[in-house]
């Protein structure tokens, strides 16, 4: 398998792009952030001054902002040329992000980009449709958990690293309304994809749940390709 897809799905805080990050470098691939996409559609909304529920100006601006990576550097997020890292890792950019991303006008743009981005192969894939939606066809499919308090906390944790004063439990309540919102909207809504693997996060080092990925993948009946 030499240039694997693995999609990684799950809810907020699961530990997606930790394990993503890690699993690409050891594959020696490439890492596709999805969230990062649409938190670039939030800031992009923000600039314009497009409301969160403007489904018709939204899907508008999702067909025409061109959004992607530096090429060199998967953790850049471009949004028009302009390096937008930063800007995007706020919790109101996560929040507005979550917002945005309930409108299937939307999502059909981002979810097309995202398909072109991997089409060559050779991707870790990370988002909350990306077993179901973006990438049913992956070579593996992985739905990482945790429970609600855990993934809150490393969600705090990476807030106050970057220095956002935040409470815990305002995150907490976040983290709720994020899965509440991912879980019930109508349009691909988060849910496990029939041949998954689940892989519980809680207490485990990142390095060993990518262990244990790449285990799952060497036990696909194709993987000597
Ligand atoms: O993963 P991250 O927190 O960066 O994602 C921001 C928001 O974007 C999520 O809360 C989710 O609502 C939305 N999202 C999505 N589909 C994806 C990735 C993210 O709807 N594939």
């Amino acid at each position: 398998m030499s240039r694997p897809v693995i999609a990684i799905d799950g809810p907020a805080g699961a530990g997606k792009s930790t394990v993503a990050r890690l699993l690409a470098a050891r594959l020696g691939i490439t890492m596709l952030d999805t969230g990062a996409m649409y938190r670039a559609l939030a800031l992009a909304a923000v600039r314009a001054g497009v409301a969160s529920d403007s489904a018709a100006d939204l899907e508008h601006l999702a067909s025409r902002a061109m959004i992607g990576f530096e090429p060199d550097s998967p953790d850049r997020v471009l949004l028009d040329g302009e390096d937008v890292s930063g800007a995007i890792r706020t919790l109101e950019m996560g929040q507005m992000a979550s917002a945005v991303s309930v409108h299937p006008g939307v999502r059909h743009w981002l979810v097309r980009r995202q398909q072109e981005i991997i089409q060559p192969g050779g991707f870790v894939l990370e988002g909350r449709d990306t077993t179901t939606v973006v990438a049913p066809g992956a070579d593996l499919k992985v739905f990482l958990t945790a429970s609600i308090e855990e993934r809150a906390r490393r969600r705090w944790l990476e807030l106050k690293a970057k220095g956002e004063m935040v409470q815990l439990q305002e995150v907490v309540v976040d983290v709720v309304e994020r899965d509440h919102r991912d879980y019930s909207r109508p349009d691909s809504p988060l849910a496990l994809a029939e041949d998954a693997v689940i892989v519980e996060t809680y207490g485990v080092d990142p390095s060993e749940v990518v262990e244990t990925i790449l285990r799952h993948l060497g036990e696909r009946p194709d993987s000597a390709r």
